[in-house]
């Protein structure tokens, strides 16, 4: 304990307390990844003689610190307790982040146990944002024979997380079949039953931004400490990190700290590691180490169940007739089955109907329609050239190597498919070309999907891109 002097009152503060007050001055100056990575692990364990003993988690933590915050903890301490107080460091391995109000040893006082709760309610709120989204939950997510396995192991991992073989866990799948939901159910799973534990849920397009942010701001090294710092790292849509060599980098290095101390990793992706053209061998080879599970769009019975859940979470009721015409007619998403029941529940309200087997009829109809008056011939043809690597205006040129007619003729197909677009105004897209060629586009294309396996899940995945970027 430390005694103040008269002008810090003649109050005996504790050194939870002191801490309490010195985070207060340090969180002013410092951006908050820099304060929860750097300061809310540092424990205030004693005081005695002027000097303010805090426990460090490891070596690397109090190296950084003596670099980087040196002046500035010595500045908090001296506003926080006076110019007389020093600090001194423990640094302890293996950290234990539980929070404080578990882990009160028996022979403490009432009032040191209350103080230490105020320091642990005081983390509690200072905790890193999960980004976690409360509504996705194992409890709503339907299981059928599309994730089984995923779901399974999901369970698994909540249970124990970094201590299955599921590590890295690699949710694979096409677009609207319930990666999001599950990975982020895993997250708030755990975090009901381990409140300690640090998680954190991004999209690898976030995860992108805000590392050229920290880039440019000269802190990717704080930038990959606090991803260091996780016990679950939750990555959604992991191929948005193709050709973006540094931050693959970056996302390397974390990965094998993260593994190596048995914190668990999550992942998902539209598409199976060895189809992430584009990205490091050396991750898509980690991505092996743990298990890779696909989910598969979802058979009609599992469509059925999801659609009485949904139903029945909205409140609304559907015979089962009008279940099953939905579930016939809706088969490539459960994205797009709630889109459906949403657009039923709008109609419902705003103009009182019943739902009738004509109100679904024209409310599949109108779903099917405005998918393709959202896509426009342009964004298929920049989505089709990123994914087969070829210049955009390469396709709409006179060129006839071998992979930009590729490009060139899957685009045109594409048009044909997912668009109102005549054959004429498809060649007029690409270089005003004639409808005969667009035909013959059309006819290529056909014929190799039929005989390429891998041609057609490339198709499939540029295809999700697609009405991805136009939902
Ligand atoms: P993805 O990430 O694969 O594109 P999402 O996880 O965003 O798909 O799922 C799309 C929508 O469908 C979400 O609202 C989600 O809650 C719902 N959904 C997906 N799978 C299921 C499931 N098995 N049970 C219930 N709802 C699901
Ligand atoms: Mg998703």
């Amino acid at each position: 304990m430390i005694t103040l002097d008269s002008s810090y009152s003649s109050q005996i503060l504790t050194p939870e307390r002191i801490w309490i007050n010195c985070l207060k001055v340090i969180k002013e100056s410092v951006s908050p990844m820099a304060y929860s990575t750097w300061f809310l692990p540092i424990k205030p364990v004693g005081c005695q003689n002027n000097i303010l003993k805090v426990e460090l988690p490891g070596n690397f933590h109090w190296e950084w610190i003596e670099e980087h915050y040196k002046s500035l903890i010595t500045k908090a301490l001296k506003s926080a307790a006076g110019n007389e107080t020093k600090l001194e460091y423990v640094v302890v391995n293996d950290f234990d982040l539980e929070p404080e109000s578990t882990k009160n040893p028996p022979y403490l006082s009432e009032a040191k146990i209350e103080q230490n709760t105020v320091l642990a309610q005081q983390r509690a709120v200072e905790k890193i944002k999960t980004n976690l989204n409360p509504k996705y939950t194992f409890d709503n997510f339907i299981k059928g024979e599309g994730n089984q396995l995923a779901r399974a192991a999901a369970g698994a991992i909540s249970d124990n997380p970094g201590g299955t073989a599921f590590n890295p866990f690699f949710v694979y799948g096409g677009v609207g079949l319930g990666k999001t939901h599950l990975i982020q159910a895993i997250g708030n799973e755990i975090l009901s039953k381990l409140p300690g534990k640090k998680i954190i849920y991004l999209s690898s397009d976030q995860f992108t931004v805000e590392f050229l942010d920290a880039i440019q701001n000269n802190k990717a090294n704080e930038f990959s400490a606090y991803y260091r710092s996780m016990d679950v790292l939750i990555l959604d849509d992991i191929q948005f990190l193709i050709h973006k060599e540094k931050t693959q980098e970056y996302f390397f290095n974390i990965f094998n700290t993260l593994h190596q101390s048995g914190k668990q990793i999550i992942l998902s992706s539209d598409k199976a590691p060895k189809d992430l053209k584009g990205m490091d061998e050396r991750i898509i080879s980690r991505f092996h180490w743990g298990l890779q599970a696909d989910i598969q769009p979802p058979d009609f019975e599992t469509r059925i169940a999801i659609l009485s859940k949904k139903a029945n979470d909205f409140g609304i009721e559907v015979s089962n007739e009008i279940l099953e015409y939905i579930a016939t007619n809706i088969t490539s998403n459960i994205r797009e089955l709630e889109g459906c029941l949403i657009k039923l529940l709008a109609n419902l309200s705003l103009n009182s109907k019943e739902i009738t087997l004509e109100l679904v009829k024209k409310t599949v109809r109108e779903i099917s329609t405005s998918k393709k008056i959202n896509i426009g011939i342009d964004i298929i043809t920049k989505i089709t050239c990123e994914f087969l690597n070829v210049e955009e205006n390469k396709v709409r040129a006179k060129t006839r190597k071998q992979e930009v007619v590729l490009a060139r003729q899957l685009s045109m197909y594409l048009s044909k498919e997912l668009t109102k677009s005549s054959l004429k105004t498809i060649g007029l897209h690409f270089g005003g070309r004639d409808h005969s060629t667009v035909i013959h586009a059309c006819t290529t294309i056909d014929v190799l999907l039929q005989k390429d396996k891998s041609f057609k899940e490339s198709v499939v995945s540029i295809k999700n891109k697609i009405e991805t970027a136009c939902s």
